[in-house]
């Protein structure tokens, strides 16, 4: 995973390499829904790291056993740890690939890793959208999300509710409450969210014409459009 080679990009590559965009904002506030359907318009890949390491911890591997302790707590997972894995997703990637990172970088270190990666691979940072909403409209968010554990699709029971309740719209399996919902641990991961990733939008604030923030307590599709519009 560490030795994963990575080619010296020529100026030329830089141009034809698809959008590199970020979705950065507190847990509850959207980015795995909208990341979802922003990929699917677009056609990019979504990396979304929670879903990587949800699938690692599904299928019992060393790196989903050494995350779930941190999970479980609502903590980070060590950047190391996810440095590695989003270098290994990006580098079996087509170069010209447009990406939506989701839940990805969450620390200032991880977003300096992000920009040597991408520089490495001849692209960069296109896009930072910040979706941004109050506490109290994350707590209840988080408090009717419903997860599908086997494809990672999310519903939520105000907002976006499956069309059968408790069943994923798209492969049928039973839609569960993710234990790092619990009223606790959220307020765990807001904490987290306001200490370690709200420093990110200092990071990406002086890069001219890169961040967007677009209000995230609208429906589903004003946001995407909101989205949309900020590329
Ligand atoms: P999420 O699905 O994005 O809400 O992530 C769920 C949990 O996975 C987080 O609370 C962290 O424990 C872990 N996690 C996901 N992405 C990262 C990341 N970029 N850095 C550290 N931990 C992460």
């Amino acid at each position: 995973m560490e030795g994963t080679p990575l080619h010296e990009a020529a100026p030329t590559e830089r141009m034809e390499s698809g959008m590199n965009v970020i979705l950065l904002g507190p847990p509850g506030v959207g980015k795995g829904t909208q990341g979802v359907l922003l990929a699917e318009a677009k056609s990019w890949k979504h990396i979304a790291t929670g879903d990587i390491l949800r699938a690692n911890r599904r299928e019992g591997t060393p790196l989903g056993q050494e995350a779930q302790k941190y999970m479980d707590a609502g903590e980070l997972v060590p950047d190391e740890l996810i440095v590695a894995m989003v270098k290994e997703t990006l580098a079996a990637m087509p170069g010209d690939q447009g990406v939506v990172f989701d839940g990805f970088p969450r620390t200032v270190p991880q977003a300096e890793a992000l920009d040597l990666a991408l520089e490495q691979l001849g692209r960069r940072v296109d896009r930072v959208v910040v979706l941004e909403a109050d506490d109290d409209v994350l707590v209840k968010r988080i408090a009717g999300r419903r997860s599908c554990p086997d494809c990672g699709s999310v519903f939520n029971v105000y907002a976006n509710a499956p069309k059968q309740e408790g069943v994923c719209d798209k492969c049928a399996a039973a839609l569960v409450h993710r234990p790092d919902d619990n009223p606790e641990t959220v307020q765990n991961r807001l904490d987290v969210y306001k200490a370690q990733t709200e420093p990110l939008i200092q990071f990406y604030q002086d890069r001219a014409g890169v961040m967007a923030k677009i209000p995230g307590e609208g429906g589903v599709d004003e946001i995407q459009q909101g989205i949309l519009a900020a590329l």
